[in-house]
């Protein structure tokens, strides 16, 4: 089959690959019919995320028809359409049980190295490095699924895939973050960064009740969307000084939430070093931080920050003074992506949203280097890419 390979910094290829193979009895095999480069596909791009190895194969937003079952997988048949979590979670351990389906304790093989760095390993993760797990990605024809009587979700045949595509990933991940804000009536969300996350967390908001959404960003296509699609009131950070305006905007008080769905940053210091030296190192930063700092500024006494991140590593000049001075909640972390996905797909079906909006870019799998190019560099107002495997 052919595969979108990770072959260095910088450097995806389309390279001919062996067919995946169900190996254990719950595992099944999907023939790809959708998939999208994510923000976070970006971080390995870069040459930012340790242990990927030349030949990994990418991606962990995708879909596809069953074609294969192992014996165990009673609840799907050849020929169904779904949509999978990019989390992959076992369904049966003291974490899938409590719905945190991100922490899932047997779904990572080497959870030794994310041990060393955070004391307990998360879940697997699909495409996106050794350390979660070694997982073959779904920018490909083929796909092994790993607890396929757990994960995926059938898809019914009146929604297209591009409507269904982002449950795997961005669309529950912005949901979490606004859920996260335990939003009231007349509620105030600011939202940084307006890539796909940020513009279904401004979604979100509004779908769980906020009255005002703010978002901020530099990237004017982004603004726009934000603006168009999500009817966010928009703040440029290079045009604005953006504590003095939220403040101004909330009267004096400050949002009542703030959600930073920017994260890290790709061009901060890398976690390699980190990883490197982790044992012995624990002061160094690795993050960067700024957008996480203006929102615990900017936050109203008493409120919430909720972050969708992604953050690696170590954070420098972290505000607990300012943080715990105003009794801010802080919640966060990787998607429970599978606690959502029948939720928002019944949003979906009611016509309450169309996932949709986010895409700016259609390829072809043969056309994915330069998708990634294009959505690294923001060319072309690129807000989102979709491939279709090319024999589509
Ligand atoms: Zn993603
Ligand atoms: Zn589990």
């Amino acid at each position: 089959m052919k595969a979108v390979c990770w072959e260095g910094k910088k450097n995806v290829q389309v390279l001919s690959v062996p067919d995946p193979s169900i190996i254990n009895p719950r595992d099944a095999i999907l023939k790809i019919t959708s998939t999208a480069i994510c923000g976070s596909d970006l971080h390995l791009y870069d040459g930012y995320i340790p242990t990927m190895e030349k030949g990994d194969i990418l991606g962990h937003e995708f879909m596809g028809e069953v074609v294969e079952l192992g014996s165990a997988v009673k609840n799907l048949k050849k020929g169904d359409r779904v949509v999978v979590p990019f989390t992959i979670a076992c369904g049966n351990c003291f974490f899938c049980k409590r719905d945190l389906w991100s922490a899932c304790d047997n779904s990572n093989p080497n959870a030794a190295t994310a041990e060393t760095l955070y004391g307990f390993s998360g879940s697997g993760l699909f495409g996106y490095s050794h350390m979660m797990g070694g997982y073959s990605g779904g920018q490909a024809e083929y796909v092994r699924v790993p607890f396929a009587d757990v994960g995926p979700v059938q898809i019914p045949d009146e929604l297209s895939d591009e409507q269904v595509l982002f449950l795997s990933d961005i669309f529950p991940t912005g949901y979490m973050a606004a859920e996260n804000c335990n939003i009231q009536p007349g509620d105030t969300i600011a939202v940084w960064g307006c890539g796909p996350v940020g513009q279904f967390a401004i979604k979100s908001a509004y779908l769980l009740g906020a009255e005002r959404v703010i978002a901020i960003d530099h990237v004017p296509a982004r603004l726009r969307m934000a603006a168009a699609e999500g009817k966010a009131e928009t703040l440029n950070f290079d045009d604005e000084h953006i504590y003095q305006k939220l403040t101004e905007m909330t009267g004096g008080m400050g949002p009542d939430a703030c959600i930073d769905c920017v994260g890290l940053e790709a061009h901060g210091m890398t976690i390699d070093a980190l990883y490197d030296r982790a044992k012995t190192a624990l002061y160094l930063a690795t993050d960067r931080a700024h957008a996480l700092r203006q929102a615990i500024r900017a936050c109203r006494k008493g409120g919430t920050i909720s972050v969708p991140g992604v953050y690696g590593g170590f954070l420098d000049k972290f505000p607990f003074g300012a943080a715990f001075s105003k009794g801010l909640t802080f919640k966060m972390g990787q998607t429970n992506v599978h606690k959502y996905l029948r939720p928002l797909l019944k949003l979906i079906q009611d016509g309450k949203i169309d996932p949709s909006f986010v895409i700016s870019h259609r390829l072809t799998l043969g056309e994915a280097p330069n998708g990634y190019e294009t959505f690294r560099n923001n060319q072309n107002d690129c807000t989102k890419v979709v491939l279709k495997p090319t024999w589509n």
